[in-house]
């Protein structure tokens, strides 16, 4: 039987088990998702023998992203872009590891949000953390034009910048309003407006009609800048269906089929979470 675990500390908060069984379990698989909760100074043991602990594969979760790639044999472009991994397999012997947040968001926009275009369009992202840099990665190889990037530490945004180049812009938020006019996305890629944290307060009233929103939050499952977007007819995508659908890219690599995000999956995963 395949076993594939969630490393991080703590870890018991992890939803993924939820989704990962759900699958095994839909697709008739024999196989196991489990939490396993890594101390720092556990990891390297952890994650070389890997294999020997019984697993294929696992998914890293803080605080580990970044300790793991001296851990792993081959890493993607999206890996050396970010700094950073999420999603770990093995290919024979050799441990191969990506970063899935990106391309989880991505499909998930294109799930929800009928005849995506985003070509040569420009976005603004709030924050400029982990996710903010995973988004922006998967948003220029979509093409896009250029990403305003609005941050409460601006010098964080110069690190984006060198990185990313000159299609990063800082956006200060005295100028929201007026560079929103020319938005086809907005993403709140901070933890605000997350259950126990200060909400985001953001004036959606300039963005075009048909400007996409996207939250990265999903607790709650529906944050006030959803509710926002949704009272003014705009487009939108949150949090839970990214976190879905970049299940399905690890789930792929360890289990070779490529599973779907469903209506149930996502009740199932939504009564998990509080209200
Ligand atoms: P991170 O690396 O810690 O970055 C956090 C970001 O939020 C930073 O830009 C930070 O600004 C900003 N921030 C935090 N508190 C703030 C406040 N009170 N006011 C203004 N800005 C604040 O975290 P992350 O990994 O990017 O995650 C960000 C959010 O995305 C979290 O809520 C996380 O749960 C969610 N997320 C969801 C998914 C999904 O699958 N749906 C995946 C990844 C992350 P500073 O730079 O100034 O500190």
């Amino acid at each position: 039987m395949k076993k594939v675990c969630v490393i991080g500390w703590p870890i018991a908060h992890s939803r993924s088990p939820i989704i990962h069984n759900y699958w095994l379990k839909h697709y008739g698989l024999e196989g196991l998702y489990e939490r396993r909760e890594v101390k720092p100074e556990e990891l390297p043991e952890f994650l070389t023998n890997l294999k020997a602990h019984g697993y294929v594969g696992c998914n890293v979760t803080i605080p580990h992203k970044i300790e793991a790639l001296k851990y792993v044999d081959h890493t993607d472009e999206v890996v050396r872009h970010m700094g950073s991994l999420n999603t770990i397999w093995y290919a024979g012997d050799k441990r191969h590891a990506t970063s899935s947040d990106g391309d989880g968001f991505y499909l998930n926009l294109e799930a929800s949000v009928p005849n995506l275009n985003l070509k040569n369009k420009r976005a603004i992202v709030l924050g400029a953390g982990g996710s903010a840099k995973a988004i922006i990665e998967r948003l220029l190889r979509a093409g896009m034009a250029e990403i305003a990037v609005q941050n409460r530490t601006p010098a964080k945004i110069a690190e984006l910048n060198s990185i990313f180049g000159k299609q990063i812009k800082m956006l200060h938020p005295d100028h929201f309003v007026s560079e929103s006019k020319t938005a086809s996305l907005l993403v709140n890629c901070t933890s605000q407006g997350m259950k126990g944290q200060p909400e985001l307060e953001i004036d959606l009233s300039a963005l075009p009609t048909d400007a996409v929103v996207a939250d990265l939050v999903y607790v709650p499952l529906e944050t006030r800048l959803l509710r926002a977007a949704k009272a003014r007819g705009l487009p939108c995508a949150g949090g839970l269906g990214m976190l879905l659908h970049q299940g399905t890219i690890g789930f792929e690599k360890w289990f070779g089929v490529k599973p779907v995000v469903t209506q149930e999956l996502y009740n199932l995963v939504a009564s998990d979470i509080p209200p």
